[in-house]
């Protein structure tokens, strides 16, 4: 039988890794980056564009950047209300505050992890300065461990700082402390990403994929994709942002680089959808 003819512009997927914002925000930010393409109903225009039939939203573990009065709470309820605008079609995971004391946290994510909007929690240990394997993210990994609930861990540390707050020898510890603990990893350790290729998790693409074809070329960040293994890679770009390339650039620059690899059609469904709904299923 003739394989269907793959294009990465077209095949229907999930971005499983972008940032939006509330409008009160949007309005108290212009000229920010993030406020600038922040905004729910202009990027459900690029979803119909570009055949993104669903897309994660990730908070920041930075209340500013999703509240007005800075609260975890008013975070989450503005990341519901952007989720219901969207007809089902944008879900968010849940977001922590490391300043608030850690029982408040956790009674929170008590109350809104049961809400389908809510698909797992984000910890971003670069933007909270506070390492992956510290006390604090300890217990909310207990938390998610018990309550299987999958964790989103963004790790891009700088390239040549071993134990960086993100880096994989880090998140090494955590996992071998939670053997259940469902984990997917955002940016794919940046360029330590050889040290995760064992590990039991999922790997997203956002934000390290046009970084890699920089540094190596396509065939080799082909060869490093496949090298963690295609059940466990899921597509997502961190629209809008992007070290390396303007906000309009992104969709049309990741399409491109993935029409040059040499996936199947089969493969990039896992990539754009199965890989990923195996892991927020609870
Ligand atoms: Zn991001």
């Amino acid at each position: 039988m003739e394989e269907k003819r793959l294009d990465w512009f077209t095949i229907p997927k999930i971005d499983a890794h972008i940032h939006l914002m509330p409008q009160d925000v949007i309005e108290a930010n212009i000229g920010e980056k993030f406020a600038d393409y922040g905004d729910v109903s202009e990027y459900i225009k690029l979803m119909d564009k570009y055949n993104i039939t669903t897309a994660f939203i990730m908070p920041f573990n930075d209340p500013y950047m999703l509240s007005m009065d800075f609260t975890l709470e008013s975070v989450h309820s503005n990341l519901y209300n952007m989720c219901n605008m969207s007809n089902g079609r944008l879900y968010s995971f849940a977001d922590i505050d490391i300043r608030k004391n850690l029982d408040k946290n956790i009674s929170e994510l008590n109350k809104i992890i049961n809400k389908t909007m809510f698909l797992g929690i984000k910890i971003h240990p670069t933007n909270t300065g506070y390492p992956i394997d510290g006390e604090y993210y300890d217990k909310i990994f207990k938390w998610a461990s018990d309550n299987n609930v999958l964790v989103e861990i963004h790790s891009y540390p700088r390239t040549h700082i071993n134990d960086d707050v993100c880096s994989p020898s880090r998140i090494k510890n955590v996992i071998k402390k939670y053997s259940n603990l469902k984990v997917s990893i955002a940016h794919m350790g940046g360029f330590q990403y050889e040290q995760l290729y064992d590990i039991n998790a999922c790997f997203n693409i956002s934000a390290i994929l046009p970084d890699y074809v920089n540094e190596y070329g396509i065939k080799k960040t082909n060869n490093i994709l496949r090298e963690f293994g295609i059940e466990k890679l899921v597509f997502a770009t961190d629209y809008p942002d992007s070290r390396s390339l303007k906000p309009d650039e992104i969709y049309n620059k990741y399409f491109d680089i993935l029409n040059k690899m040499d996936f199947t059609y089969e493969e990039a469904e896992k990539i754009c959808r199965y890989n990923i709904m195996n892991m927020i299923k609870r």
